[in-house]
């Protein structure tokens, strides 16, 4: 552990991040005032601490500290962070810094420390002074954390005077981001400015020593935000009633299959009993939500273990005070209603996240049946491809139609924050959606950026990214942005971002698809230069960005759709990139993408394109299943579609291929969401325990070389006439493309010497494949490097357009 040493003082020194973990009631039980010392031996020190370093205890930690080693001056938040200043003798002083950094309060994360010698004032006292507000803006924001243990004692200790309050929070914990307006994080510049704390609650914030103090949501039943409950009146509109307890009400609401809309830190869930088939089959009737899992809420961990397979690392996940939803395996006789997540043999669970949850889930157990488990339906509140509805007005208007009553608090969200996704993947942990605990935590970035930057991501499941200096903060999760409400939520995230922490970017990075409302964003602002980046850089940017790789890569980016320099939809691509440039030396072939966005929606489609390229027209004779399924003449317009490159954009996208072959095996011929196919395929796969060998496929040397299926797709056609189990088709079909991407990386090392693999895109959420093809790798004696801070699908992407932005801006500097 980094600290100062005397003879360092006087200097500007920037320290390392650190993080402490112990409680601090712990450490105020070992405050001890330390005798004063004679004026000779005096030193005074100007500290400047940045970092989450505001609204986490940070300040009466130092004030602890200074006590405890008889220090003198004073602490105050401003917008840089915290400064503080400190006098006493040269060891308290070193003490004292060893101290900063090595029992940092849970939620505080020191970015740097910087000090120095200043003139001695002979002050008696130390002192917590009031924030500051400057020109500058460093401070940085907490993510919202779920309840502390201290907190939860007392949630549930019918002695305590927050006993089943829902709002109970301290400075270890609760809502931040959601609530925050304005820095300095003060409460007036947070939604709970409208509550005015009761003597009780500000005896709390005011003193120093108590776990409350400076708790800007601080808050008790006299004085802060309160739950009520709204039902249905017989015109079909919301009424408040008069309930003595609002939270055991709509517990009691949802032991009768009754839809519930809760509420919550960054936008309101729909929640039902998750055990109940018909309210659950209702829920997504009146969602319009027909296929996507739902995910849930389990009141503790006991209860998971009920309806999922846990690991150990799967367990400390759904623990961790973000409180994602992390994806378990289910069990085979699991008692959850199969429409939470058709055709998957994986659940979404999370536990509570805020004390309305907790009082939530406990009324809901005590109204349940003994011998089951409890399980809530815990969706986002939002009518399909809608953000989540965070105001109370939208709520009454857009959740009308699918809630039968409504939980809700009169404590406003400022900035909406979907849940955050998660799993386990190849032993670590791996996001599938980064949002809720996270964001907006400032992601490691390996360089400083030249300039402020703004980086717009992509159309799906977008995140945009913002930085300056060695600071870049990945957004919360915006969502699909093809519909005017996606697209504003995304243009007030990033000025809230702008204005959080002070950013005003100089430069704008886009992708290349003209299409993308982001794109257009991009090249409609005043913010110049803008820097467009190829789709599969990106994602392979994201990967070097984490993991700090400045050298040439082989990348393999896989996904559905990312716009190409040459116009064609890539999307199983092999480059040899680094942040600054990349060159294409792999694909898969490319086959025409009949009637554009509608073959995404159809697989069929895709199946019938792949079986063409494989046998010509005569595919159309085939006595299978799939064949005799095909419209002829919806084939024949398409065929003439093909011929003419009407509407049929080339792509070597591997998700429409993944597509095909589902659709040949009569999964999917339609789908709901992208990637639904896909899904299936893997599940199936995943039931085969026997070991396969790989199907042939063949590797077309050129420039680029590609890579040319139709080997694989004349086998597979011959194992479904031979009736080989559908299980084992689909795990030949995973390991073939993991051997045939392997095999490409071999050919490239070949050439090039590089040893380093860099894997992302959507297509790599397939947990069988990715495993796969590391696997392989690995025996190839490859490093191989994946996404573990973002996700690998396009909510990871800004990342690495940023990444690549902030390198191609640093050359052209170095270049006059
Ligand atoms: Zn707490
Ligand atoms: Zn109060």
């Amino acid at each position: 552990m980094l600290f100062l040493k005397k003879s360092q003082i006087g200097g500007c020194n920037e320290l390392g991040p650190t993080n402490g973990d112990k409680s601090l009631d712990d450490r105020y039980n070992a405050v001890v005032v330390g005798t004063r010392c004679i004026a000779s031996d005096l030193q005074r020190l100007h500290i400047i601490v940045q970092g989450i370093v505001q609204g986490v205890g940070f300040r009466p930690f130092v004030y602890s500290q200074a006590l405890r080693w008889g220090l003198t001056g004073f602490v105050l938040n401003n917008s840089l962070g915290v400064t503080i200043e400190v006098e006493g003798t040269a060891q308290a002083l070193e003490d004292f810094q060893r101290a900063l950094h090595e029992e940092t309060p849970p939620l505080a994360r020191i970015v740097s420390l910087t000090a120095k010698s200043v003139p001695v004032r002979h002050e008696t006292s130390f002192v917590i002074l009031h924030s500051e507000t400057g020109p500058e803006r460093r401070a940085l924001i907490s993510p919202d954390t779920a309840p502390c243990h201290d907190c939860l004692r007392e949630l549930f200790d019918p002695a305590d005077r927050r006993y089943r309050y829902p709002f109970i929070n301290c400075t270890n914990c609760g809502p931040r981001f959601t609530i925050v307006q304005d820095v300095p994080y003060d409460r007036h510049k947070t939604t709970m400015r409208v509550f005015p704390m009761c003597p009780a609650c500000q005896q709390e914030f005011d003193d120093p020593l108590n776990r409350r103090f400076h708790a800007q949501p601080n808050a008790c039943a006299v004085c802060g935000p309160q739950v009520s409950l709204l039902i249905k009146d017989g015109a079909g509109q919301f009424c408040a009633t008069e309930s003595h307890d609002p939270i055991v009400q709509a517990a009691q609401l949802l032991t009768t299959g009754a839809i519930v809309a809760v509420k919550g830190l960054g936008g309101y869930h729909l929640a039902c009993d998750a055990l109940n088939a018909e309210a659950v089959q209702r829920l997504r009737q009146r969602k319009h939500r027909e296929a996507k899992p739902f995910a849930l809420m389990v009141p503790d961990i006991e209860s998971a273990r009920k309806v999922c397979t846990i690991s150990d690392a799967e367990a400390v996940l759904l623990q961790t005070r973000q409180r994602p939803i992390v994806l378990l395996r289910q069990h085979n006789e699991c008692p959850v209603a199969s429409d939470v997540a058709p055709a998957s043999d994986t659940l979404g669970v999370m536990l509570p996240y805020t004390p309305l949850h907790y009082l939530l889930l406990s009324a809901f157990t005590e109204a349940s049946q003994l011998d089951h488990p409890v399980v809530l339906v815990m969706t986002s509140g939002n009518l399909s491809e809608e953000p989540i509805v965070y105001q109370d007005n939208d709520a009454y208007e857009r959740l009308s139609t699918i809630a039968d009553s409504m939980l809700i608090h009169n404590r406003e969200i400022h900035i909406r924050c979907d849940d955050s996704v998660m799993r386990i993947s190849t032993g670590s942990k791996q996001f599938l959606r980064r949002s809720r605990g996270y964001a907006p935590e400032p992601i490691p970035f390996p360089c400083e950026l030249p300039i402020p930057l703004l980086a717009c991501g992509a159309h799906l499941k977008n995140t945009f990214c913002l930085g300056k200096g060695q600071q870049v903060f990945l957004s919360h999760h915006i969502g699909d942005v093809e519909n005017v409400e996606t697209l504003l939520s995304f243009r007030e995230g990033i000025e809230h971002f702008q204005h959080l922490f002070d950013i005003f970017p100089q430069a704008i990075a886009y992708d290349l698809h003209p299409e993308y409302l982001a794109t257009k964003y991009a090249l409609d602002s005043a913010i110049v230069p803008k820097i467009g980046v190829q789709h599969h850089h990106a994602h392979i940017a994201s990967v070097l960005a984490e993991h700090g790789l400045m050298e040439p890569v082989i990348g393999i980016a896989a996904d559905g759709t990312g716009y190409g320099t040459d116009g064609a939809i890539w999307g199983c691509e092999i480059l040899v990139a680094d942040l600054l440039n990349f060159e294409r030396v792999v694909h898969l072939a490319y086959v025409p993408l009949p009637g554009g966005e509608q073959a995404i929606h159809q697989p069929w489609r895709m199946a019938a394109v792949y079986l063409a390229r494989t046998y010509g027209d005569a595919f159309l004779e085939q006595d299978r299943v799939f064949v005799r399924q095909i419209e002829h003449p919806k084939w024949r317009v398409l065929s003439q579609m093909i011929a003419k490159n009407l509407n049929c954009p080339q792509t070597s996208s591997l998700g429409r291929l993944f597509d095909a072959v589902a659709a040949m095996m009569g999964l999917h011929r339609e789908i709901l969401y992208e990637g639904q196919a896909a899904i299936a395929l893997e599940v199936l796969a995943t039931r085969c325990p026997d070991p396969v060998t790989s199907y042939p496929f063949v590797i077309q040397q050129g420039t680029p070389a590609t890579l040319d299926v139709v080997p694989l797709i004349d086998a597979i056609v011959k194992d479904i006439t031979q009736g080989v189990p559908a299980e084992r088709i689909a795990k030949c079909f995973h390991l073939s493309i993991a051997q045939m991407l392997a095999t490409a990386c071999a050919e490239v090392r070949q050439q090039t010497g590089l040893t380093k693999v860099a894997l992302s895109g959507g297509v790599f959420q397939n947990q069988l494949l990715l495993e796969q093809l590391i696997t392989l790798l690995e025996e190839m004696a490859f490093e191989v490097f994946i996404n573990r801070l973002v996700p690998p699908n396009d909510g990871g992407l800004s990342l690495g357009q940023i990444a690549i932005a902030a390198a191609q801006l640093r050359n052209r500097i170095y270049r006059k």
